[in-house]
C-alpha cells in the first residue's frame, strides 16, 4: 500500500539522533497498514506519541565542587547563570544530598546535581544506591582537570549496572588561554586539545578498560569544542522515544541544535495528523473551534522551544537596546500572525471551514481543516527555525539593510 512506504519514507528522512521513533514502532504501524488495519495502526501511533510525550528524562551530573557543574546544568538547560530556575554558580559550600533542577520549560525533564564521590567518601556502589542511580537515563561525570580514580570507578561502577555515562572536561577555554600566554609563539589549538584528551584517557584508562568517551567543553562557549557533539551523542543514545523531549529541552545554541529541533517536531506533528486522519468523522465546527486555541498553543510552545517566546525576545532586544516591535520586524514568524484588516490566520481558516461545511456539510471540512492544520504547523515549524537560526547571528541580522522578508499569506485565504 502506497501510504505504508510513504511512511517509511517520511521517517527515513531523518537521521537517527534526532527519529523519535523506534525502528519496530515504524515496522509495527506498516505491518498494521498494509493489513488494512487502520484501527490497529492507530492505536500504535496513539500509545507513541503519548510515550513521545510523556516520556521523563534524568540526568545525573556527577563531580567536585569547583569543576563547573552547575555552570554545565544550566548550559544544557540554556538557562543564563542569573535566570530563574538557574542552579547556583560559584557557591563553594559542598552538600551531600542531591539537589534537581527541572527543566524550566519542560517539566518532564529534570537534571540532577549529584554531590562529588569525594565528598561523600561512599566507595562506588554505596554512593550509586544513595544516590538512587536507577532513576537516570544517564551519567556525566565532570571534571575539570584530569579525571581522577574517583571519576574511573564510578565510572566502572555505573557500567556494571548497564547504564550509559559520559566524561565531561570543563574550562577548556581557560586551558587554551593560558597556553596561548605562556607559549604564544608555538601555540597550537589542536595541539592542546589533543594533549589535554590523551592525558583524561590515560588516567582513565589506568583504571577503566572501556573506551572513555571524553568530551572538552566551555561551559561559556556551547557552540565550540566539544559541547554539540555531546548534545548530538546524548540523543543518538538515548533510546527514541525519550528523544524528542531531550531535543526540545537543549538549547539552541547552533543551527544543528535547532535543525534537530524542527526534524523531531516535524515527526511528531506528521503523527499527530495520522492519527486525526486517521480519527476523522463527523465535522463539528465546535469542536475545531477549540482545536483551533489549541492550535495557537502549539505555536506558542514552538516559539518558546526555539526561543522565540517573548519573554526571550525581551532579553535580546535589550541586549541590542531596541524594542519589541523593531525586534520582530527582523523575523518571519509575527508576520504569520499578522493581521490584516482585523482577522487572524485562525480565524480565516475557521471561517473557511464554517463556510465549506456549510456548503458541503459533510467530512470534507474536517479533512480539509486537518489538512491545514498539517499544512500551517509545518510552515510555522520552518519559519520559527528559520528565525532561530538568524537570531544566532544577530549581529548580522541586524545591520542587514534590506528590511524584513514578510511572508505572504497562503494563496488560498484569498
Ligand atoms: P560547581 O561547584 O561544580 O557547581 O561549579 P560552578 O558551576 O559553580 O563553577 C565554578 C566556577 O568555575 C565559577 O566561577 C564558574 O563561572 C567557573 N566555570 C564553570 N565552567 C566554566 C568553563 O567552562 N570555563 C570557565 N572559564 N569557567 C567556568
Amino acid at each position: 500500500m502506497a501510504w505504508a512506504s510513504s511512511i517509511d519514507a517520511f521517517f527515513k528522512n531523518f537521521k537517527r539522533e534526532s527519529q523519535i521513533l523506534s525502528e519496530e514502532t515504524i515496522t509495527l504501524i506498516k505491518c498494521h497498514i498494509q493489513k488494512n488495519d487502520l484501527q490497529g495502526a492507530l492505536s500504535v501511533i496513539h500509545s507513541a506519541l503519548r510515550d513521545i510525550e510523556s516520556a521523563p528524562l534524568n540526568i545525573a551530573v556527577t563531580g567536585e565542587t569547583g569543576t563547573g557543574k552547575s555552570t554545565f546544568i544550566n548550559a544544557l538547560m540554556g538557562i543564563g547563570q542569573e535566570d530563574e530556575g538557574a542552579a547556583p554558580t560559584g557557591v563553594t559550600e559542598t552538600t551531600k544530598e542531591r539537589m534537581p533542577y527541572p527543566h524550566p520549560k519542560l517539566p518532564q525533564v529534570t537534571i540532577w546535581d549529584l554531590p562529588g564521590t569525594g565528598s561523600t567518601s561512599f566507595p562506588p556502589e554505596s554512593y550509586l544506591k544513595t544516590m538512587k542511580f536507577s532513576e537516570y537515563d544517564f551519567f556525566v561525570i565532570i571534571s575539570a582537570s584530569r579525571f581522577k580514580e574517583n571519576d574511573a570507578q564510578l565510572a566502572k561502577a555505573i557500567a556494571m549496572m548497564k547504564m550509559n555515562f559520559y566524561f565531561v572536561r570543563t574550562k577548556i577555554d581557560n586551558d587554551l588561554a593560558n597556553e596561548q600566554r605562556s607559549k604564544p609563539k608555538t601555540f597550537s589549538k589542536e595541539n592542546v586539545l589533543k594533549t589535554i584528551r590523551d592525558d583524561c584517557s590515560k588516567h582513565l584508562k589506568k583504571y577503566f578498560s572501556g573506551k572513555p568517551q571524553i568530551f572538552l567543553v566551555s561551559n561559556f562557549d556551547v557552540s565550540d569544542y566539544d559541547f554539540p557533539k555531546l548534545q548530538t551523542t546524548l540523543l543518538g543514545e538515548l533510546p527514541a522515544h525519550k528523544r524528542h523531549v531531550f531535543m526540545l529541552s537543549l538549547n539552541s545554541v547552533t543551527e544543528a541544535t535547532i535543525n534537530l529541533k524542527r526534524d523531531s517536531l516535524k515527526q511528531k506533528v506528521f503523527l499527530e495528523a495520522l492519527k486525526a486522519g486517521a480519527l476523522a468523522t463527523i465535522p463539528l465546527v465546535g469542536m475545531i473551534r477549540d482545536e483551533l486555541q489549541d492550535l495557537n498553543e502549539t505555536f506558542n510552545l514552538y516559539r518558546s522551544y526555539f526561543g522565540l517566546d517573548d519573554a526571550s525576545l525581551e532579553n535580546i532586544a535589550k541586549d541590542f537596546n531596541m524594542s519589541m516591535d523593531e525586534l520582530k520586524v527582523h523575523l518571519r514568524f509575527p508576520n504569520l500572525f499578522a493581521e490584516d484588516s482585523n482577522v487572524s490566520l485562525g480565524k480565516k481558516l475557521l471561517n473557511y471551514i464554517e463556510l465549506i461545511s456549510s456548503i458541503t456539510g459533510g467530512p470534507f471540512a474536517v479533512r480539509f481543516y486537518y489538512r491545514k492544520t498539517y499544512y500551517l504547523q509545518n510552515l510555522f515549524l520552518e519559519t520559527a527555525a528559520n528565525d532561530a537560526i538568524a537570531l544566532l547571528n544577530r549581529e548580522a541580522l541586524f545591520e542587514e539593510k534590506m528590511g524584513p522578508y514578510i511572508s505572504k499569506a497562503p494563496d488560498y485565504w484569498e
